[in-house]
């Protein structure tokens, strides 16, 4: 016998813990909830249910034990004693309900701490609230206009801690709530100081995701960093390893710094102390997504930890000296001074960082740890049954012998799979675009999504729009775009490109075949990587630090058709996919055009060609190329080998130290 609050307690509590997002059975449940708007999350849907939908779920005796098992799965806190791995970042994308996060930094956040949980490790994790999320994109003239609604924590599933942390920000004290978000095992703490508390100024601190100037950057900064610390101890945490993804929360080590120089140490001492507690990874290889501060700036805020340590402000300066930039506090070379090993975020990128920042006197080593995915979270779900049922749940574990079993996967069992994940795509089309389009599961389906960062030149294949139309109209074998991405709302070359691609899309040439959907985020990312036979990536070689789209698109069976940069450097094998070399060309406009050509050539003579090779697509070559792409890159794409290989690699070994 159940009752109506038996029900509805089952029901907020699988919505409250984001083990939903990787939990296919929970999501089916959800599913049979009226759907109100779209991306509501399932805890405000569970409150909106009426009376009149109660009684039909207590009269569906499956409902109830679908409610009732949801709840067993979610995973269950480990009894060990404390968390001893804190883990920093800006951004974290766990859920599109959850709009914390910009783009790949924060989704690999996000992978990894559902790895994490799924691994038992015992992290715990620590970034910002903001209220204003990050925008949501609308297309007005070909253009990204950027809407910002403010969004309530507690409507977000997420608990506030009793605990209010303060800390000094030039001439105020600056106060923060602490909210709790729960994916599965792990433990996600995000500062708030949108409080009565704090003046006007104070409370804006955690207003917007890379909002601001430079000055409200320090500020989010020494929030994160210091506050972060603070609130870890008053929760009771007593971490031995923190780990910075991304330089952001460097400020933490003015904290730490801190209590060791209350323990009598000399700055000196402290930093060598505090070194064999951070752990830095550094994401991008362009010197210019570096966060650097100037001395003016700088000054004012580091007056309090000065005297602290009883040291000149210069001497704390020098410690985020980067050689040729006198007036700079170089966030990059503070994480790399105080950081006992550091890393890239794929092979490539550790020897191009291991270059970039060997002047940097003092700095620590680099070493190489590709990023991976989180499988069940990005995985569709049709793909994931297919997969439990004729491979053994391992598969999602990294099990090699699991995944040599995509053999028996029939080849018609593959093809509808694909076909369907197609047809949501066009379906999410017809939502977001409307039905002006001509999109067909059968075609051949090349995508494109991610930031519309320059270096990423969405637009290299509009380089040869005469190229693009033939293959758009082609009659026996025709092909289809499908394009998605938001640009940062200062960077104005990223939004020129941004316009061409959009401008394209809307023109005669591209026949309602080749589409841009707004509003790039998680939820449009699935669909994307589940519905392209191709995943198209074309950045600058070496710019992109690995680059994780690529990744999810090869768990769901797509094939990648990509420059050799980041992952795909060192996975690419001559058969799971393909790649577009990189010019040498000194000038840009000639490299960007010969790459341009080369990738014309290969789509129109090899990718197309193979594709349609038996008539209809795909291809019985195409689709042992699919599993063998699942062969060689499922165990190793997974965010749960990357999370297996910091705790070896690095976080043992620090903690042991
Ligand atoms: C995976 C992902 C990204 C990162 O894509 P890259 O290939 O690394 O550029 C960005 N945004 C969303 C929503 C994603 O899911």
């Amino acid at each position: 016998m159940t009752t109506r609050s038996q029900l509805e307690s089952a029901l907020i509590a699988s919505a409250t813990n984001y083990s939903w997002t990787w939990d296919r059975k929970t999501q089916e449940l959800f599913a049979q909830l009226p759907e109100v708007t779209t991306h509501l999350h399932p805890k405000q849907r569970v409150l909106a249910l009426t009376d009149h939908d109660y009684d039909g779920y207590l009269a569906d005796d499956e409902f109830i034990a679908a409610a009732e098992a949801a709840v067993e799965r979610i995973p269950r806190p480990d009894p060990s004693p404390s968390a001893t791995i804190a883990y920093f970042s800006p951004e974290f994308g766990v859920s599109e309900t959850l709009p914390q996060y910009s783009g790949g930094l924060g989704v690999l956040a996000g992978d990894h701490l559902k790895a994490s949980s799924d691994l038992h490790l015992p992290l715990v994790a620590v970034g910002l609230f903001y209220r204003d999320g990050f925008f949501h994109q609308a297309i007005t003239d070909n253009r990204q206009h950027e809407i910002y609604e403010r969004t309530d924590p507690r409507s977000l599933g997420l608990e506030q801690m009793p605990v209010i942390v303060d800390l000094v920000m030039d001439d105020r004290i600056v106060k923060a709530r602490v909210w709790r978000a729960d994916v599965g095992r792990t433990k996600l703490y995000l500062l708030d100081t949108d409080l009565e508390l704090n003046d006007e100024a104070g409370k804006r601190v955690s207003d917007r995701l890379y909002g601001g100037d430079r000055e409200h950057r320090i500020r989010q900064e020494l929030l994160m960093g210091v506050g972060g610390v603070r609130a870890l101890h008053q929760l009771g945490y007593e971490p031995s390893v923190y780990h910075l993804n991304e330089g952001h929360a460097g400020f933490l080590a003015l904290e730490l710094l801190s209590q060791e120089v209350d323990k009598g140490l000399t700055l000196d001492e402290a930093t060598r102390a505090v070194r064999d507690r951070i752990v830095f990874t550094t994401h991008t290889p362009v010197p210019a997504g570096i966060d650097r501060f100037s001395h003016d700036l700088m000054q004012r805020y580091l007056g309090v930890w000065s005297d602290r340590y009883g040291v000149s402000i210069d001497e704390l300066l020098d410690l985020a000296h980067m050689p040729g930039e006198p007036d700079s506090f170089n966030m990059a070379a503070f994480c790399l001074r105080l950081a006992r090993t550091s890393n890239g975020v794929s092979q490539l990128h550790g020897a191009v960082s291991r270059e970039m920042f060997s002047q940097i006197p003092g700095g620590s080593e680099i070493i190489g740890i590709t990023n991976g995915v989180h499988a069940r979270t990005w995985m569709s779900n049709d793909l994931q049954e297919e997969f439990d049922n004729t491979l053994g749940l391992d598969w999602a574990d990294g099990d090699d012998a699991a995944w040599g079993r995509v053999e028996s996967i029939p080849d018609q069992r593959l093809i509808d799979i694909r076909r369907a994940g197609k047809q949501k795509l066009i379906d999410l089309v017809n939502e977001r675009v409307g039905p002006r389009h001509s999109l067909d599961p059968d075609i051949l389906t090349i995508g494109f999504a991610r930031r519309f960062a320059t270096y990423k030149r969405a637009d290299l294949l509009l380089r040869d729009v005469e190229a693009v139309s033939r293959l758009l109209s082609d009659a026996d074998r025709p092909v289809q775009f499908v394009f998605a991405g938001k640009s940062h709302p200062a960077d104005e070359p990223g939004k020129e490109i941004l316009h061409r691609v959009i401008t394209f899309a809307n023109s005669e040439a591209a026949r309602g075949r080749f589409v841009f959907i707004p509003d790039y985020e998680m939820a449009v990312a699935e669909v994307m990587y589940a519905g392209c036979d191709v995943w198209l990536n074309n950045p600058i070689r070496p710019n992109e630090a690995c680059g994780t789209s690529g990744e999810k698109a090869a768990l769901n069976g797509g094939l990648n058709f990509s420059v050799l940069d980041g992952w795909w450097d060192e996975s690419f094998d001559g058969e799971n996919g393909w790649k577009i070399e990189s010019s040498d060309a000194e000038n840009g406009d000639q490299r960007d055009l010969e790459e341009a050509a080369q990738l014309h050539r290969t789509l129109s003579e090899i990718i197309v060609p193979m594709y349609y090779a038996d008539g209809n697509g795909p291809s019985e070559a195409w689709l042992a190329k699919v599993r063998h792409n699942w062969r060689t890159l499922g165990p190793f794409v997974t965010a749960r080998r990357m999370v297996a290989e910091y705790d070896r690699r690095i976080y043992r070994p620090l903690e042991n130290s």
